[in-house]
């Protein structure tokens, strides 16, 4: 089996994408995922790092910085995706994500005008467990999602969504 380095990595993430003049993005042109985030394709690569999503892959290669689970997040300055150019990433948790969300308006993170009787998903679900393990209050979480504090309360107690 070959020995698969970073550089030989961050050559293929170089290679496999290319620059928008117009907005300084290095865009992804292998395949994306449903939500448009690079997906990496050579399982050479793969089987070393275990990183699927090329933007986590290329912060890894140029920064060293180790993916730590679910709660940490790489964040797009650029609010592009399929983007891996090293400075338009940056390292946040999944609760810095959301709130960047929020405030950039993108659509599927605006939950304000969701009535408060509304179920939750499962992405959001999971978006919540994350949350709550931050310490994030219950309280808030439902306020942010436009949920009742209920519906945290039985998340965070197992009583529904247990297997997420
Ligand atoms: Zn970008």
């Amino acid at each position: 089996m070959t020995t698969i380095t970073r550089e030989m990595a961050l050559e293929h993430l170089y290679a496999n994408s290319l620059v928008d003049e117009a907005t300084g993005c290095r865009e992804w042109q292998g395949s994306r995922n449903k939500d448009g985030y690079g997906q990496l394709g050579n399982q050479a690569i793969f089987e070393t790092f275990r990183i699927k999503g090329t933007h986590r892959l290329m912060y890894q290669c140029v920064t060293g910085h180790e993916y730590a689970g679910r709660h940490e997040q790489i964040l797009h300055s650029c609010d592009n995706p399929a983007c891996l150019e090293p400075r338009h990433l940056s390292l946040g948790s999944a609760r810095d994500n959301m709130l960047d969300c929020i405030a950039k308006g993108r659509r599927n993170f605006i939950y304000g005008e969701r009535v408060s009787t509304a179920k939750v998903n499962v992405e959001e679900v999971k978006l919540i467990k994350a949350l709550l393990a931050q310490k994030i209050k219950g309280r808030k979480i439902a306020e942010l999602f436009g949920i009742t504090a209920n519906i945290v309360s039985q998340i965070k107690t197992g009583k529904s969504w247990r297997s997420v």
